[in-house]
């Protein structure tokens, strides 16, 4: 099991967006439109209580902050991750507290 705050996800957006966009030290995915080095930059310049707005305004997409729950769907400050198998990540399902919290009342004895 894994927990994942947004918090954690902010403080990692500038690597994240790195090892998405480059490899070995070049830009993939650099256009005309699309300056992924800049975003980069931006990224790392972002003070330390940085918000979600901050990462989106730099980034333009929503999804880096994004920390949903496999249950509710429910974009959570907070989720625990469950099943995480390095070779297939998509097994894993992370849940919002509030899930957890219904889970163990439909799950504890009446
Ligand atoms: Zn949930």
């Amino acid at each position: 099991m894994i927990v994942v705050t947004k918090k954690a996800l902010i403080a990692t957006v500038a690597q994240r967006w790195k090892e998405t966009h480059s490899s070995r030290s070049r830009w993939l995915t650099a256009s005309a439109t699309f300056d992924p080095a800049s975003i980069y930059a931006a990224l790392q310049a972002l003070p330390p209580d940085a918000d979600e707005a901050d990462v989106i305004a730099a980034t333009g997409q929503p999804w880096w902050t994004e920390n949903l729950c496999s249950e509710c769907g429910a974009d959570s400050e907070v989720t625990v991750g469950f099943g995480q198998e390095l070779h297939h990540p998509t097994d894993t399902r992370y849940i919002c507290l509030h899930c957890l919290q219904t889970g163990l009342a439909l799950a504890a004895p009446a």
